[in-house]
């Protein structure tokens, strides 16, 4: 599945019922497809809040079904970019500067799915790819 959505933050809860809606033909349980949209919307909200600060852009999620129930989802944006990505997937690190965030959506990403890897460059975007493997 791919899907390609403007920044906007009206847009985050389609990004995540979408991606949600496709998974749904693997039957997965109620508690997986919670996991699965509270991952999204974590990494979605990234792009609209951090990526895309003072701008709108595009964000294209592309979702695999893999061997043995394994889900591959794909966030990519074409925005600012992390300096640090090690520095930016440490539980309570945030570059918010008015203290709205609390710099957990990696590590929420982390404790929901099997894999979470980002690559970024800064200036040219990041993308981040979540795993998640269906129970039997
Ligand atoms: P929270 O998610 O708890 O509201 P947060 O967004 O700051 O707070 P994380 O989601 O863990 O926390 O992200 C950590 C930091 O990584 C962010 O503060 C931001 O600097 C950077 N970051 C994350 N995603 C992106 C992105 N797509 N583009 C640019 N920077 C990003
Ligand atoms: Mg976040």
């Amino acid at each position: 599945m791919r899907l390609s959505l403007p920044s906007l933050s009206v847009n985050e809860g389609m990004a995540r019922s979408a991606v949600a809606a496709f998974c749904a033909q693997l039957n997965p349980t109620a508690v997986e497809i919670a996991d699965i949209k509270c991952a999204v919307s974590e990494a979605v909200t990234n792009c609209i809040v951090h990526a895309y600060r003072d701008t709108v852009g595009e964000i294209a999620i592309t979702v695999k079904l893999c061997e043995g129930r394994l889900i591959q989802i794909e966030i990519r944006d074409k925005g600012c970019g992390i300096e640090d990505v090690k520095q930016a997937r440490e539980p309570l690190f945030t570059t918010d500067a008015e203290g709205e965030r609390s710099g957990m959506g990696f590590t929420v990403m982390e404790s929901f799915c099997d894999g979470v890897s980002v690559s970024s460059r800064v200036g040219r975007g990041t993308t981040v790819t979540l795993l998640k493997r269906l129970h039997k």
